[in-house]
């Protein structure tokens, strides 16, 4: 007998064990009564203890609608047992749950958004709106509405009716699958009228606070993030203490925040480009020592290095500068987890640098290629002295 629908408060209670059973690799029982909730309706299940060992699920078993309690352990004790549910994470569910009701009817009433799912979990409770693009105007309505609701102190109440009776009622929403003799309706007060075999909290003051997060579209649908209660004021803390780190790192007021990293931005952005402008320069210079310390042999001048102090893109620069000189071969190799060898020619020359890459990269056995005229590739892991070899190893077929 789920007793939970009459008293969600009921947190200590002693049952008798009516079956063992197991559930996936767990033992689990069955109780001639419970105050543990199964999950359902988008309620996770209670937790607590039966004899003292841990209940870590509680489920509805799909034949017979009972109620199985999955248990950490095998239960020793029989007959009666002293059973409690965790206060606290029913407490918070039961805030939520409520809170979801509030919210789902506050959303009808301000945007005609209608509420098609509900999810509750340790780090996320959320509800789906059957509309896309609520305006931040309508969002903020709804959730006025819904925060008037839980200040007003309304009663909740739930009661059972017959089908036919039902049929009367202005109902929200409809269950899935109905556990109880009749309808098990929830009432907040006349606000909002909906099916429900959840818990929920005797007046809406207990909820404290709905609070939005974020709404975002998921195909035609909203998904609304919002917590309630104890879990918001944990959120705000957490979030309050992020600001305050905020303005304690950029030295301003919490409103300031955002102007004062746009601003470190832009002046990061004019940084990067200074910086590209200067590394160009030096690359620019170093390529002109390069070329006049290499004379030229038989109308060609090959440079080949090995850089292990750069990154690839440094090193293409600095094979594209060295190439802008006629007669110039330019064998660049960055040696790393992934090495690359950048592979250049100048005006003037005839050998093709894609077959003198592939053949390079054979004996590193990485993979690349490229144009006539200039071949990059590697991505394999090399050292300094490795690169070194392949780089000699080029400049002598060139030779032959
Ligand atoms: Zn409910």
């Amino acid at each position: 007998m789920r007793r939970y629908y009459d008293d969600a408060y009921a947190t200590r209670f002693t049952a008798r064990v009516i079956e063992q059973t197991t559930a996936g690799n767990h033992p689990a029982v069955i109780l001639d009564q419970t105050y543990f909730y199964a999950t359902s309706g988008g309620q996770p299940n209670d937790t607590g203890l039966i004899a003292g060992v841990p209940v870590i699920d509680v489920q509805t078993r799909d034949a017979d609608a009972a109620v199985v309690h999955v248990l950490a352990s095998p239960l020793t004790a029989n007959g009666e047992v002293e059973c409690q549910v965790d206060w606290a994470r029913r407490f918070d569910h039961m805030q939520h749950h409520t809170g979801q009701h509030i919210l789902s009817q506050a959303f009808i009433e301000v945007a005609d958004a209608s509420t098609v799912g509900f999810h509750l979990s340790a780090d996320s409770v959320t509800i789906d709106l059957d509309k896309v693009n609520l305006l931040p105007d309508a969002i903020n309505r709804a959730e006025d509405l819904a925060n008037e609701v839980v200040f007003a102190d309304r009663p909740v109440t739930a009661r059972i009716i017959s089908m036919d009776d039902a049929a009367g009622i202005r109902m929200r929403k409809l269950p899935e699958k109905i556990l109880t003799d009749g309808l098990r309706v929830i009432d907040i007060d006349g606000f909002d009228i909906t099916a429900c075999g959840g818990t929920h909290v005797r007046r809406t003051g207990e909820i404290g606070v709905i609070k939005v997060l974020r709404i975002e579209k998921r195909g035609d649908k909203s998904r609304v993030e919002f917590r309630c209660g104890g879990r918001a004021l944990r959120e705000f803390r957490d979030r309050n203490a992020l600001v305050n780190q905020l303005t304690a790192l950029l030295t301003c007021k919490a409103e300031e925040v955002v102007p004062s990293i746009t601003r470190l931005q832009e002046e990061f952005k004019a940084a990067q480009r200074d910086l590209k402008a200067a590394k160009s320069e030096l690359i620019a210079a170093e390529a002109d020592r390069v070329i006049a310390s290499t004379p030229p042999e038989n109308g060609l001048r090959v440079v080949s290095k090995a850089v292990a102090d750069r990154d690839v893109n440094d090193a293409r620069l600095l094979a594209t500068r060295l190439v802008q000189t006629p007669g110039v071969i330019a064998l660049i190799g960055v040696p790393g987890d992934k090495a690359q060898l950048i592979f250049a020619r100048g005006d003037g020359v005839s050998v093709d640098m894609n077959a003198l890459l592939k053949a390079a990269l054979a004996s590193l056995n990485g993979r690349g290629g490229g144009q006539p005229n200039m071949a990059q590739g590697g991505g394999v892991p090399a050292t300094t002295e490795q690169i070194e070899a392949v780089l000699m190893a080029t400049v002598q077929s060139l030779k032959e």
